[in-house]
């Protein structure tokens, strides 16, 4: 694969780029954001591995652009840290899978070759739970075939508790990751967000897919 990698820390651009070239790929490395941008808008990419914190503009900003200009080459990002907003965020944008910083270069090579498998558009794979289906690339959710409308917070939600299901999902967390640039979120907002949500997904079927583990969080499935 030809993989443009955009990371500004030297050794760890050098690692990267060392460890991917023995794997027989071949390697652009850019080390800000903006020359990222313009490599991603010169040549065609198989992978696009992308850091969050860039000199210039963010890994977020980059991939955004990026898709905004049709870039279907799917992207890895790696995060600082296991924050949850940073990884939505990196989805929101447009990413197709993220990787948290530090990890081993045997899980990163893992990774690499799982993008590559899926191969260009994954970053439009749909979130599917029983009956429910949720577009990341459209922001579109249906029921059964029927469109459910949802507020920009409500679908943010949604895509939080869609992309853990089957697990519970901790109140902290979903704050974090929908209310995340909000001062304060009072304690019930929450609840009332999950109250609208509910009664657009489960108000209309008789299988309830919202669960509430009370004083844990909430659980899809
Ligand atoms: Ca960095």
């Amino acid at each position: 694969m030809k993989i443009l990698l955009v990371e500004d820390e030297t050794k760890m651009a050098q690692l990267i780029s060392r460890a991917l070239k023995e794997d027989i790929h071949s390697v652009a490395v850019a080390h800000t954001g903006p020359e990222g941008l313009d490599l991603i808008n010169s040549e065609t990419f198989d992978l696009i591995i992308l850091d969050v914190m860039l000199p210039g503009i963010t890994g977020f900003e980059v991939a955004t652009r990026a898709r905004k200009r049709g870039t279907k080459t799917p992207i890895l990002m790696l995060t600082a840290r296991d924050a949850v907003p940073d990884i939505v965020a990196g989805l929101d944008a447009g990413a197709d899978d993220y990787l948290t910083k530090p990890f081993s270069l045997a899980e990163f090579l893992a990774r690499v070759r799982a993008i590559a498998r899926r191969g260009p558009l994954s970053h439009a794979a749909q979130l599917k739970f029983n009956d429910l289906v949720l577009d990341p690339a459209t922001h579109e959710v249906n029921r059964g075939g029927r469109r459910i409308d949802l507020t920009k917070k409500e679908y943010m939600l949604l895509e939080v508790l869609l992309r853990q299901a089957g697990r519970v999902v901790q109140r902290d967390h979903i704050i974090d990751a929908v209310w995340s640039n909000e001062e304060s979120v009072e304690n019930n907002t929450l609840d009332a967000f999950i109250s609208s949500l509910r009664n657009k997904v489960d108000g209309r079927s008789a299988t309830k897919l919202i669960r509430t583990i009370r004083g844990v969080g909430y659980r899809i499935g």
